[in-house]
């Protein structure tokens, strides 16, 4: 695999997040998202397009190519496994290691890469319940948007768009919205455009936007 620059991966690696919470790409969303002007993203576009690491459609829709994909999975592994060791063997908070996942992901070689998942006996999630290549969430996953009042659910996966605001993170970690951790609901009101849990910390209400991209669940019993 050709090595590519860190801006590329970058790029890379949210448009396949995109792709997958199911938002379309266009350059100027990816300028918001990066906080990078219009000329410098196009210029990058353009790049990877030279590289075969992405399409333009005519409606000016980006899409990864077969190639780019494959990039892009090697980069969200690298991510997701740096987490999962700098939460279980290094100690820091879960809630933290995204940022510094960040880092180390672009500075990882195929043999670290390797004999790191040795080391680590080859996780099959990520600290935010994020499935590496060959493990899935159940079928029966939703979203909490999903629910209905009176369910009782199990946390899944906190979505990697979340990741990105520490702030929000903590919020969800002393609610205790973490993988594995059950919360009843108690109730959705469209007005506010939020959702109510409930668990035995105690009662939180998440805005849509929060409960929507982001938590994954699964009904359970409590
Ligand atoms: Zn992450
Ligand atoms: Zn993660």
């Amino acid at each position: 695999m050709t090595e590519h620059s860190q801006v590329i991966e970058e790029y890379l690696l949210l448009l396949y997040k995109m792709d997958h919470a199911g938002e379309k790409a266009k350059a100027v969303t990816l300028a918001n998202r990066l906080e990078t002007s219009p000329p410098t993203v196009h210029a990058t576009i353009v790049r990877m397009q030279r590289d075969g690491l992405i399409t333009v459609k005519k409606s000016k829709e980006l899409f990864l190519t077969k190639e780019g994909r494959k990039v892009a999975e090697d980069i969200a592994y690298r991510h997701n496994l740096s987490e999962y060791f700098l939460c279980n063997t290094l100690g820091i908070p879960w809630y933290e290691v995204h940022q510094h996942a960040h880092r180390l992901e672009h500075a990882m070689t195929p043999v670290v890469v390797k004999k790191l998942a040795e080391f680590l006996k080859n996780p099959k999630f990520c600290p935010h319940g994020t499935p590496m290549p060959g493990s899935s969430l159940p079928k029966d996953t939703i979203t909490l948007t999903e629910t209905t009042a009176g369910m009782t659910v199990e946390i899944k996966m906190i979505g990697e768009v979340l990741e990105d605001s520490v702030d929000l993170m903590k919020i969800l970690h002393e609610h205790r919205i973490m993988p594995g951790n059950l919360h009843k609901i108690t109730e959705i009101s469209e007005v506010m455009r939020s959702i109510s849990l409930e668990s035995k910390d105690g009662p939180l209400t998440l805005p849509f936007h929060v409960a929507d991209f982001t938590s994954k669940i699964i009904r359970k019993t409590m």
